[in-house]
């Protein structure tokens, strides 16, 4: 193996500011004031916040070095399976940085708006095109909150025809954010297991659905990055029983320009912008939840919506039956304009290749790292692939520990313990944006680890050794936290 990537470095410790401050030290300086003073300097004067007082380098240092503890994709190979956790072309900033967009107040007129608005009306064109679906909102957040929009909207429809529905049925290959979605509307999921291939069954869903069944929520690619492929037929059933299909879309990564899931039965979807369409996340940015629907639920979309009269692009309310707003003003802005810029910039044909790379990678590692872990699935997978710890645990190594060891190698961790149906899962989601060389570095970490876990399993259970924080306790993290620093 090449050398380590993750193991050198000069990370200096960095204490508070407030430990740092010194009295009377300053980081600004002002040009000399050009007008006489006010009499309100004296009612300003006095006590100000407790704010350290520092100087400018101490500020820069501080900063330089906390960004230096930091990972992210533009560090290294982020391989956090379900999260998409992909290169974002830097154009795509540098156009939501443009004055015109990201200067634009929410609260201007619609005359003098009509870039922003025509930006919006087209992006939501541009995703039912991707999806198949017909209309599309772009107000919620992220993608726990497309999936409430949309089970608010399955909930408006079903109370629409005057006869609401108690039950939602959820896969065990579903996303978590869906049951909790299902719950907040009112309804109650009901749980339906994946069968020994880890997809859906058209007999289990036979067994749960009737005439009270709102809906079910799939996920597809489902978390095992598995393609549910009866989804047609159980579609089918499901409609036939009176209920509506919402597929949790966020994995569209694995499947774009490749399957349009309106013509397999899906009647209403969530994506999420800031996995598959250039936004970083992960860092609890801002993010974007597009809801696409077919025609029949268009009516009870959020409002405003955007809409083009005679070539001019207003805001209309005038949606009666709307599930109504879901978030201040029209949804975080940015982010539909990188995916705007990402999706124009990259065409159809890029968009389709970017999903086939992105399944490739996946089984390449699926398949190089299979023997080494256990693959409790051994067939084609989409974007991502699911291993678990069981031929690691006779050495009684666990997925954690070999998750902090990988750290060690310069690699931020798999997602872990996720998918639930997988018991010791790790799940690995490579992207479309890593090269080879990339991949085979990864691939020979983790069999330099699973080695270890073999011969020298102390390695592991204390590692992390080489970064800034040792092995946490992350249940006294989570229970008792400490938010001072
Ligand atoms: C990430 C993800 C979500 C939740 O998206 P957030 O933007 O984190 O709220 C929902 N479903 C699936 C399948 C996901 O991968």
């Amino acid at each position: 193996m090449k050398e380590l990537l993750g193991t050198k470095g000069l990370l200096l410790n960095e204490p508070l500011l407030w430990e740092k401050g010194k009295k009377g030290r300053r980081g600004f300086s002002l040009p000399p004031r050009d007008v006489g003073s006010f009499p309100v300097e004296k009612e300003l004067a006095g006590e100000g916040p407790d704010f350290p007082d520092l100087s400018e380098i101490d500020v820069v240092r501080h900063y330089t070095r906390l960004s230096q503890w930091n990972f992210g994709v533009d560090t290294g190979m982020y391989p956090l399976g379900s999260c998409t956790m992909k290169y974002n072309p830097k154009t795509n900033e540098k156009q939501a940085g443009l004055p015109g967009l990201s200067g634009g107040h929410p609260l201007l007129p619609a005359s003098l708006s009509q870039g922003g608005l025509r930006l919006m009306f087209e992006l939501e064109k541009h995703l039912a095109e991707i999806t198949g679906m017909d209309a599309t909102t772009l107000q919620p957040a992220a993608g726990a909150h497309g999936d409430l929009t949309g089970m608010l909207l399955i909930h408006a429809f079903h109370k629409s025809k005057g006869a609401q529905r108690s039950k939602i049925i959820i896969p065990d290959t579903a996303h978590g954010t869906n049951p909790a979605s299902a719950v907040l509307c009112g309804y109650k999921p009901v749980p339906v297991s994946s069968n020994e291939k880890g997809i859906l069954s058209v007999e289990a869903i036979s067994q749960v659905v009737d005439e009270d069944t709102a809906g079910i929520m799939i996920t597809n690619p489902n978390t095992l990055g598995l393609f549910e492929e009866n989804i047609t037929e159980i579609a089918r059933m499901v409609h036939s029983k009176g209920g509506l299909v919402y597929c949790d879309g966020a994995n569209l990564n694995a499947v774009m320009g490749v399957v349009k899931m309106g013509e397999i039965g899906v009647d209403v979807m969530h994506l999420n912008l800031h996995k598959t369409f250039s936004t970083p996340h992960g860092g609890g940015g801002p993010g974007s939840g597009p809801v696409c629907v077919k025609n029949h639920l268009e009516p009870f979309l959020p409002a405003p919506r955007v809409v083009e009269e005679g070539g001019r692009y207003v805001l209309s309310e005038d949606y009666p039956e709307s599930v109504g707003k879901v978030l201040a003003f029209y949804g975080n802005f940015g982010v539909m304009v990188k995916a705007y810029s990402y999706i124009l910039s990259m065409g159809p044909e890029n968009l389709k290749k970017a999903s086939q790379l992105a399944v490739l990678n996946a089984n390449y590692v699926k398949e190089k790292l299979k023997g080494t872990l256990h693959l409790p699935y051994d067939r084609p997978c989409m974007h991502e692939c699911v291993f678990s710890d069981k031929y690691q645990m006779t050495n009684k190594v666990a997925t954690l520990d070999m998750a902090k060891r990988l750290m060690d190698y310069g690699f931020h961790p798999p997602t872990v313990y996720f998918p639930l149906v997988v018991h010791g899962a790790i799940m690995v989601e490579p992207t479309e944006t890593e090269s080879m060389e990339d991949l085979d570095q990864f691939i020979e970490a983790f069999k330099a680890v699973a080695k270890e876990a073999q011969e020298d399993p102390d390695l592991l259970y204390e590692a992390p050794r080489n970064c800034k924080v040792r092995r946490l306790d992350e249940t006294t993290a989570a229970r008792k936290p400490c938010l001072a620093g």
